[in-house]
């Protein structure tokens, strides 16, 4: 990686390192020492720095507070047994951080800026990387409007973050999903595909339903007739179907997830049929009814592969094979989880070395 930005590094007098229990990590609730940030003003990017973790000052007419300008990432840093520590897929990363500041009317970030500040930060934390099986380093940039104004208009200054912190493996148990056939998390013309702030807001009260009435998540349709399914949670939605893979197409009411894009290429590898396209709630029913569907599962960066054991809709209970027993599941999971941490050749480039 090529030093280009000017990063003010200032560090930490004394590290917190020592008194993180690595055995007991919860997700999202330990930083590393340092955190990058930049501010935007007057039309670019600028004052780039690493400081200290710690609280930040902010004017209580934030307009990202008001009105929602914010939006984040999310990536992880892996450590391979050899030492080397990389980084999956930024660029994807990179790419879709700018296809979610367009949408919210936000500064979008120079793809090497995303990359270098996130290698820089990395590269300082590399002693925070657990050292514990499947363990990794969560990487969360994020940006939001920083105006002290409450107009409701675009904001003139941002601020651009990154935070990183230890998480443990995510032992991801079998879940039970509802079909959602009431709320919805987008809708067309939207911005579903952004992964801006709103978004989890407004997914928290039918997330909460769905937990009081028993289920791990929700499984989101369209929101005209509730007829297609669209996502899982927070995370993309995928089907194996009499030996097909089969997932929703990304529009504006889908999120371009990494994982669901590393899949379909893998499973593209390895000779599966697969099927981009709109899934109907009726076909996979049927398919659960008739047996074809053997898999179902949740891509996304924090869980991997997060495998469904059963599927509920309109009350109506359907179990799945266990995902333990699945060789496509199994490999699958096994395959990523082996790439990331160097284990087997990376044949597609997905590793970014620090
Ligand atoms: C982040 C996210 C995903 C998964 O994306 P990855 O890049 O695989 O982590 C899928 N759906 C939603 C709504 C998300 O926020």
């Amino acid at each position: 990686m090529t030093d280009t930005l000017a990063i003010k590094i200032t560090k930490v007098t004394q590290s917190r390192l020592a008194s993180v229990d690595f055995e007991n990590l919860q997700f999202g609730k330990t930083f590393t020492d340092h955190m990058f940030t930049a501010d935007y003003a007057n039309g670019e990017w600028g004052n780039f720095q690493i400081v200290p973790y710690g609280e930040i000052s902010i004017s209580p007419a934030m307009s990202s507070l008001h009105y929602g300008q914010s939006f984040f990432e999310g990536l992880k840093a892996f450590k391979h047994d050899n030492g080397t520590v990389s980084i999956f897929r930024p660029d994807k990363n990179a790419e879709r951080f700018n296809a979610s500041a367009e949408r919210m009317c936000m500064p979008t970030l120079p793809e090497e800026i995303f990359i270098e500040s996130i290698s820089t930060l990395v590269n300082l934390e590399k002693n925070w990387i657990p050292n514990q099986a499947n363990s990794a380093l969560y990487i969360r940039p994020f940006m939001f409007a920083t105006d002290p104004f409450l107009g409701v208009a675009p904001s003139t200054t941002y601020k651009y973050m990154v935070l990183t912190g230890p998480v443990g493996a995510y032992f991801s148990k079998n879940l039970n999903v509802k079909i959602e056939t009431e709320y919805s998390r987008a809708s067309e013309g939207g911005f579903g595909y952004a992964k801006c702030a709103g978004n989890y807001g407004g997914a928290m009260y039918p997330s909460k339903l769905g937990t009081q009435q028993g289920y791990d998540q929700l499984m989101w349709t369209d929101s005209k007739d509730h007829a297609y399914i669209e996502e899982m949670g927070a995370a993309n939605i995928m089907f194996l179907v009499a030996g097909t893979l089969i997932t929703p197409t990304t529009r504006d009411t889908v999120l371009n997830g990494v994982t669901r894009d590393s899949i379909l290429t893998l499973a593209q590898q390895w000779g599966i049929p697969v099927e981009e396209r709109r899934v109907s709630v009726a076909e996979i029913i049927e398919a659960a009814q008739n047996g074809k569907l053997t898999d179902a599962f949740g891509a996304g960066t924090a869980a991997g592969v997060a495998s469904v054991i059963s599927i509920t809709y309109k009350n109506q209970k359907y179990d799945l094979p266990n995902p333990a027993h699945s060789e496509f599941t199994q490999r699958l999971s096994k395959t990523l989880l082996d790439i990331k941490y160097g284990r087997i050749e990376d044949e597609n480039g997905w590793n970014v070395v620090v």
